[in-house]
This record gives C-alpha cells, structure tokens and sequence, in this order.
C-alpha cells in the first residue's frame, strides 16, 4: 500500500499513513484526533513516469534556467524531481547530495543520464 501524507492544521504536523488508494479518505490524526487532515502531495506519494517529471521540469522556469546556466544547484534540484517516486540509488544521493554543495560531478552525472535515457530514448544530450 502505499504512503499517503497529510497536514493536521491542530497540531500543525505531518501524519503519513498507509492508505488502501489515492482516494481514500484522510485517518483521523493519531495525535489529536482530528479528522479534517489535508493531503500534501509530496513528491513520495504521488507516483509520476519519468516523461511526466521530466515535462514538468520543462514548465518550470526558474529550474530550466538555472539548469541553461549550468547551476549544479538546479541540476539537483533536476536530479531529485527525476528520482521522485523511485527509489534512488545510492550512487545519486551522492550526485545530489554533492551538487546541492555546489560541486559538479560531470563524469558521474553523464555515466548516469546514459544509464536512465540511453534505453532506446532520444538523443538529447549532444552540445
Ligand atoms: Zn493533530
């Protein structure tokens, strides 16, 4: 089953909970009771393809500019949307984890951008 999360306003907490599907209704909080939680569409609970991060990454401005002007800041950012829902491997909680530093782990990062796209996909990444 999977995970589910939701915002108490009363005790201004986050509950994560097994839900049976996506349109279950919320648990009552386990803390105080409440039965009013909102669900938070976090990037763990909603199950997304990669084509469909990969266009939201597109509609985003701010993302696709840092990621023109190179920002490792953006490609992390970039990395961590592409990862959401997966579980990422180790070896890129590194990548990120290092880029969110500010450093560039070229070799790494284009060994695994041809490991995740180099299934048949298009070629994108010439220039
Ligand atoms: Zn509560």
């Amino acid at each position: 089953m999977p995970v589910y999360e939701y915002w108490c306003d009363s005790c201004c907490r986050i509950v994560s909970s097994y839900r049976p599907g996506f349109s279950a209704p919320p648990p009552p909080c386990p803390r105080c009771d409440n039965s009013e939680l909102k669900r938070i569409f976090s990037t763990f609970s909603v199950q997304k393809t990669h084509r469909d991060v990969y266009e939201d990454i597109l509609s985003d401005r701010q993302l696709t500019d840092g990621m023109m002007r190179n920002d490792p800041r953006a490609l992390a950012e970039w990395n961590r949307r592409m990862n959401s829902g997966d579980k990422s491997p180790p070896e890129y909680e590194e990548i990120t984890d290092r880029m969110g530093r500010g450093e560039w782990p070229v070799a790494q990062i284009e060994q695994k951008k041809k490991e995740s796209f180099g299934q048949g996909a298009t070629k994108s990444e010439s220039r």
